[in-house]
């Protein structure tokens, strides 16, 4: 098993390191050369949404993405990468890879509240403590959308076929659960 991690920006570098502990291969993403189509799953880590963004229009690795959300492959956001796979944003225009039927919040518990930990139960896992960095959170999630978590009746959570994402970072979190709940949708 071999998983792409877009690496324009934020972090990436924790995603590697849990699928290293879960004895799987990754390469990193930095521009459109290293798009292999034969990767097994991709990720998009968190960062700063509307530059990932951006980068992703410049590098040329939008359209790239978006032929391999529609072929299937199985694609793991986390917090910026959550918002670029949403179609809709409340509190911007921005919208990128369209693959949630979703609409998201951008810093959706202000944007002094920096960072909190908060334990949530996830579908399929059970118990967790989740870390959110300026996260956003699910408004709005379509009848194809399953919520797997929530924090505080807010939709932190979501899988929709084969895409996954979540407003919190599992990868800064020595507990590598969430990275194996998505090895296993790629099995
Ligand atoms: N606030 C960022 C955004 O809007 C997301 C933060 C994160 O990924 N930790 O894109």
């Amino acid at each position: 098993m071999n998983i792409g991690i877009l690496a324009l920006q934020g972090a990436f570098i924790e995603h590697r390191h849990a699928l290293d502990a879960l004895g799987a291969r990754s390469f990193e993403i930095r521009q459109l050369a290293d798009f292999d189509p034969n990767m097994d799953g991709l990720i998009i880590p968190g960062g700063e949404s509307t530059v990932i963004g951006k980068l992703l229009v410049e590098l040329h690795l939008l359209e790239p993405l978006k032929r391999a959300l529609a072929s299937g492959l199985p694609i793991f956001g986390t917090c910026a990468g959550m918002i670029l796979l949403s179609q809709r944003v409340a509190n911007s225009d921005q919208h990128y890879l369209d693959a949630l039927d979703t609409t998201v919040r951008r810093n959706a518990y202000g944007r002094q509240l920096a960072s909190f930990q908060a334990s949530t139960h996830f579908k399929g896992i059970g118990a967790l403590c989740a870390t959110f960095i300026r996260a956003p959170y699910v408004e709005q999630a379509g009848p194809a959308v399953e919520v797997l978590a929530t924090v505080d009746e807010k939709i932190v959570a979501v899988r929709q076929g084969s895409v996954l994402a979540t407003a919190f970072h599992p990868e800064l979190s020595p507990d590598t659960r969430v990275h194996e709940y998505f090895l296993k949708m790629i099995c």
